[in-house]
């Protein structure tokens, strides 16, 4: 169940698309640079939190929010994420990985790959508990300062309602939020994806674990992702 669902309409909708669009023209168009890809989702992010803040100026909806640091239900779920995402996780694993915590990584996501692609949701909801994010480690988000949009977004006003669809690996169950958090964010990201089109580039989403995959195995994925080249493949 979602609450506070009063802010949808056709203005605020193409207020955070357009921003969010304009956000990726500026960082990947003609005068983007390689190292200003990563800046798409920090940008898109701030502006999102930013909003958050205006519409919830009046009210400390952070003391409603029961997520904590530790609390690892929601990450059993495989993410998707778009390119420019992507791009700045990929990038945080080649810069602060050394050799064997990358092949660690690897493996974790061949294990996730093969438990989930092609699958069903019942398969894949059947084995969440063997699949938990890539990027989880001891119970917590090790890039959380860099974490992607659909993490930002996704928050729980009632921990017990996250243990229990853990623990019954019930899909549909219901979980209350703050509706204008997801929306924000949902909507911010729709503009990135429409920018990336625009400008030529690959915008579809990928899972979290093909995305990552797909980076480390390209030799310049930055610059064959400017160039409009599809490097982040499925599975
Ligand atoms: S990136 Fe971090 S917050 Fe997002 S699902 Fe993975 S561990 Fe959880």
């Amino acid at each position: 169940m979602n609450k506070s669902n009063k802010m949808k309409g056709p203005d605020i909708d193409h207020v955070l698309f357009e921003s969010g669009k304009s956000i990726a023209l500026t960082y990947a168009g003609d005068t983007g640079k390689a190292k200003n890809a990563g800046k798409i989702l920090m940008e898109g992010s701030a502006y999102a939190d930013h909003i958050i803040m205006q519409l919830e100026k009046s009210r400390d909806a952070s003391s409603e929010i029961a997520c904590k640091a530790g609390c690892p239900y929601c990450c059993s779920m495989q993410i998707s994420i778009t390119p420019p995402e992507a791009i700045v996780l990929g990038a945080h694993v080649v810069e602060n990985y050394d050799t064997g915590a990358k092949n660690d990584l690897l493996k974790k996501i061949d294990h996730n790959i093969r438990l989930t692609y092609k699958k069903t949701q019942d398969e894949k909801v059947e084995n969440w508990r063997e699949t938990p994010c890539i990027f989880l480690k001891g119970g917590s988000c090790s890039v959380y300062a860099i974490r992607p949009f659909v993490c930002r977004s996704w928050h729980s006003l009632d921990v017990r309602q996250c243990i229990d669809s853990w623990r019954s690996k019930d899909k549909e169950a219901e979980i209350d939020s703050l509706f204008h958090r997801n929306y924000v964010f949902g909507i911010v990201r729709k503009g990135v994806q429409k920018g990336c089109e625009m400008l030529g580039l690959q915008w579809e989403t990928q899972v979290v674990t093909s995305a990552v995959k797909s980076y480390l195995a390209h030799p310049n994925p930055i610059e064959g992702w400017l160039r409009g080249e599809r490097v982040f493949k499925p599975g």
